[in-house]
This record gives C-alpha cells, sequence and structure tokens, in this order.
C-alpha cells in the first residue's frame, strides 16, 4: 500500500503530527505498537482496567484518541514496526501478520526509553523503572508491591510515588540523585507550565502530607535479598552523583522503583544515517534537526523526545511543526498558509524553552554515577556483561561502541542496546579518557524491536526444507 506520509508513533509528538499533516490533505498512515493513541505520557488504559482516578494526562489522552478517531488519518494501533527500510517502506507485525506501507515522507516519533544506572542488585525481581512503573499505573490500574522505594532523579520520582499513594499503596521513601537546592533552581524556569508545575506541587504535597521521608542528594548503593529484592541500601552522594562514604541507610522493600531520566530512541534516524550529535543535557545523541524537524536525509523527519528529552509539551507542538513542514514539502500548503499554521507552533514551542531545559537538566546523566557503577555489577543485563569486561574491552583495544559490542556482546541482546547502551558508552568512554562523543553512537539495524521470526515466516517444518544434493568430490 502507498501512501503520502507515514508516521511512527501515536504519543503526543506523532498524534499531533499526523493530525497536522491530514488537516493539510496528505493521506497519512500511523503506527504505532500500542492498542491506543496517548504514548508513554497520555496513555490508555487497558481494556478492562480503567484507572478510576482522572488525570491531566488521561484527559490530554482522551482528545487525541478523539481528535484521532474523527480524523482521516489511517490508524495502525497494535502494529509494531521492525523495518524501515529504503523509499520508507515500513513492515509492522500486527494482529493479521506482517503488512507494510510505502511512502515518500516519513516522520519517526518513537519517542525515549528509560536509563537506570546499574547497581548491585539491579536485576533482581522486585526492582522496577521509574517510567515502567507509569505504566504499570496507568494502563494497568496496578502498583509495585510495598512497601516501595522510589528513587532516582526528576520529576517521575514525585509522579511516581504520588500515583502509588494514590492507589493505595506505601510508599517507605523517595530517594532523590538532586538537591533541595537544584529543585528550588528549577522552581522559576518550570513556572513557565504553571498548570505543570501545578502538578507537581500537588504530587509534592500529597508525599508529605503523607510523613514520606524524601532524601534529597541521595542513591541506591545496592540491593539485597536471595531470590528477590528485599533490603535497599542508599547512601549520600555529592553533585556528580558519586557516593561520598556518608553513612548508608537501609529499608525493607517489596518492590524498588528506580529510573535515572531517559534516552532518546532515535532508531529511525540513525537506521538512514542521518546526521547526528551528541547533547548531554538532551539524554544521548539527537538528530540534527532544521526548526520544523527536518533530519538531513531527504523526506525524513523526526519529532518528539526522540530526538531529545523536552517533555511531552514540547513534542505536541514539534510534531506539529514536523507534520506540517512534510505537507509543504509535499506542495499541499503555500507558503502563507504554511507560515499561519506554523508560527503559533513555532512561538509556544520557544516559551517552553526553559521549562523543557530544566526538566531535561534534572534527568541529565551525572558524571559521578557511571563512576560508581562497581566492576563486577552486570551493566548489559541481556548479554550479562559487567563493567570490569567493557573496561577490559578498552584495554585490548575497544575504541568505540560498535567495537565493544564485537569483543563483549554489549548491546547485542533482545534490547539492542536501549537499556545499557549510554551507561556501557560512557563507561568506555572514561577507561579510554576520551569525552562520551569520541566513542561514537551503536548503529542501528532491523529488527528495530524484537519479533517472533515464525511470525514473519509463517510455521514451517525443516523436513520441509529441500536439501540441496551434496556436491560431487
Ligand atoms: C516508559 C515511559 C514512561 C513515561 N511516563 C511519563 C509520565 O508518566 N509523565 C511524563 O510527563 N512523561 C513520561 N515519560 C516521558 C514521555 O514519554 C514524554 O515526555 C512524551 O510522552 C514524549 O512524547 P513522544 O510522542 O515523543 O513519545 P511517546 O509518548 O513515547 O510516543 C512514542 C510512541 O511510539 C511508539 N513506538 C516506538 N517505537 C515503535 C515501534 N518500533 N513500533 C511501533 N510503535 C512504536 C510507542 O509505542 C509510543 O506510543 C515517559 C517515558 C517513558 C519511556
Amino acid at each position: 500500500m502507498k501512501s503520502d506520509l507515514i508516521v511512527l508513533g501515536g504519543g503526543p509528538a506523532g498524534g499531533n503530527a499526523a493530525l497536522a499533516a491530514a488537516a493539510a490533505g496528505l493521506s497519512v498512515v500511523l503506527f504505532d505498537e500500542q492498542p491506543a493513541a496517548g504514548g508513554q505520557v497520555w496513555r490508555a488504559p487497558w481494556a478492562g482496567k480503567a484507572d478510576p482516578h482522572d488525570s491531566p494526562e488521561r484527559r490530554e489522552g482522551d482528545a487525541l484518541r478523539d481528535a484521532l478517531a474523527s480524523s482521516p488519518v489511517d490508524l495502525r494501533f497494535g502494529r509494531r514496526v521492525w523495518s524501515v527500510g529504503r523509499a520508507f517502506r515500513v513492515d509492522a507485525l500486527g494482529p493479521d501478520g506482517n503488512e507494510w506501507v510505502e511512502a515518500p515522507r516519513l516522520i519517526a516519533a518513537t519517542g525515549a526509553h528509560e536509563r537506570v544506572v546499574p547497581f548491585p542488585g539491579w536485576t533482581l525481581p522486585g526492582v522496577i523503572g521509574l517510567a515502567a512503573a507509569t505504566v504499570l499505573l496507568k494502563s494497568h490500574a496496578a502498583r509495585p508491591a510495598g512497601p516501595v522505594v522510589v528513587a532516582g532523579c526528576g520529576p517521575l520520582l514525585a509522579a511516581v510515588a504520588a500515583g502509588i499513594l494514590k492507589a493505595g499503596g506505601d510508599v517507605a521513601a523517595v530517594v532523590d540523585l538532586a538537591s533541595a537546592r537544584d529543585w528550588l533552581v528549577a522552581v522559576p524556569h518550570l513556572a513557565s507550565r504553571p498548570s505543570l508545575l501545578a502538578q507537581g506541587l500537588g504530587w509534592t504535597l500529597k508525599i508529605a502530607g503523607r510523613g514520606v521521608p524524601v532524601l534529597f542528594r541521595h542513591a541506591v548503593r545496592r540491593v539485597e535479598g536471595a531470590e528477590r529484592a528485599e533490603r535497599v541500601v542508599i547512601a549520600p552522594v555529592d553533585e556528580t552523583g558519586a557516593f561520598t562514604g556518608g553513612s548508608e541507610r537501609s529499608f525493607e522493600i517489596g518492590s524498588l522503583v528506580v529510573g535515572h531520566g531517559l534516552v532518546p530512541g532515535g532508531e529511525v534516524p540513525r537506521l538512514f544515517r542521518a546526521k547526528t550529535r551528541f547533547d548531554r543535557l538532551r539524554g544521548g545523541h539527537v538528530p540534527e534537526l532544521d526548526a520544523d524537524g527536518r533530519t538531513s536525509i531527504a523526506g525524513l523527519y523526526a519529532a518528539g523526545d526522540g530526538v531529545g528529552i523536552k517533555g511531552a509539551a514540547a513534542a505536541v507542538l514539534n510534531g506539529t511543526l514536523a507534520g506540517l513542514a512534510a505537507a509543504r514539502d509535499a506542495g499541499r500548503l503555500s507558503e502563507s498558509e504554511w507560515r499561519k499554521r506554523a508560527e503559533p507552533a513555532r512561538t509556544a514551542a520557544a516559551g517552553l524553552a526553559p521549562f523543557s531545559d530544566a526538566i531535561a537538566g534534572l534527568m541529565a546523566l551525572r558524571a559521578g554515577q557511571v563512576a560508581s557503577v562497581p566492576a563486577e555489577t552486570v551493566v548489559c543485563r541481556c548479554e550479562d556483561v559487567t563493567r570490569g569486561e567493557i573496561e577490559a574491552a578498552a584495554v585490548a583495544g575497544a575504541t568505540e561502541v560498535n567495537q565493544l559490542k564485537h569483543f563483549t556482546r554489549c548491546g547485542m541482546g533482545p534490547c539492542q542496546g536501549r537499556m545499557c547502551g549510554e551507561t556501557a558508552a560512557e563507561i568506555l568512554a572514561r577507561s579510554l579518557g576520551v569525552e562520551r562523543e569520541a566513542v561514537g553512537q551503536w548503529t542501528a539495524r532491523p529488527p528495530l524491536r524484537p519479533v517472533p521470526l515464525a511470525d514473519l515466516l509463517g510455521r514451517f517444518d525443516y523436513s520441509d526444507i529441500p536439501i540441496p544434493k551434496p556436491a560431487p568430490l
């Protein structure tokens, strides 16, 4: 099937990109592996799991889902995109097997994934990601087993702790890498989005109202337990995130929820070898874009957290701009009409910059965090590669992340480095005594997401495979 435009991702960025392009007259196909639009932040509850609590995110998500449902966009939810080929042929696995669409233009709005800087015990059952916990709370109306310690950095800490309390859970402590002063410095910038600041204050009051201790400038030292997480040990850190040697505290836990910010998921621009640059504030490598989301590859646009962590409000605006740019490039919008539609989004995006910078700053990786990972701790959990093995690979001659892959298999498992990639790259750079940029970025290749081969090839019996006759000697 052919279309004018394919949008990958039905979150705030992709959903709004599709709406803007369709309103300008393009035929648009939108793919997302989720069952409904909303992405990570505005995710819909799964069938039969309706979260009874109203929330601003729920309302924003419902508005996007309604707008898409009444638009001409061809919505392909429940489809896992595993390949994006030349001429923007997109292959996706859905309920009826593989399906493909081709278009002269494609907008990648595939969002971010979360970063957890490893510590001893981080792979034990009962340790779950901070961003992953939002999925439990929003889509499944489930909460982590208590008592829960919520640890890491950024605004999701308070959001998740308050969400667990609201769902009737027991939060033993909130452990924040940032200091109270870091937050006070951020507040004036966060005030540029008063509704979000008010939401954050609401979470803080809920946590304080339940008497939950908030330990600033602390981090998880280790998790102890035989079969699963039973106890978490935390300790004070300095402003770089390195442990200071101050006294440890421990909490008995049912779960540890922990996350250290987000990493842009730029697989599609990387697949096409679009120009990128390393941006520590924005979470890692980001594609180089013009003001409307065009990458260095003709016809390929990108928007949302996949092009650098800026949050949902910025994703809406960048998505809209990318959708309008695609329509303009396809000749469906005159210069004046494009200007009329794009100008409000551009102005609003510029106004959001202080807010976006402040939240990205609170989630950015600090140098001392990675320095604190013990040598025997597993970094790549898919392939069981430790920090010590990464350092040994550096000594043996690996000078760049894809060589690290060849030396150790780090980043070669089912998650394809989404979980460990940035930490492993930082460790390699530190071992070599170079800047993070110098060790490069992981190459992307299909399958972009793990897919069962049987679903692509159909069922077959080995005895049905014709065996060629042996060649004569
Ligand atoms: C797990 C997680 C939870 C988060 N929770 C919150 C939160 O509660 N509050 C908050 O403010 N911010 C949250 N964030 C940050 C939030 O994602 C962003 O600020 C915002 O959602 C960015 O919008 P986006 O449209 O760029 O990306 P997203 O909202 O992430 O949307 C991207 C979409 O692309 C789809 N997609 C990606 N790859 C494929 C593929 N190969 N095939 C098919 N579909 C694909 C995904 O299913 C997703 O729906 C979370 C981030 C993560 C990673």
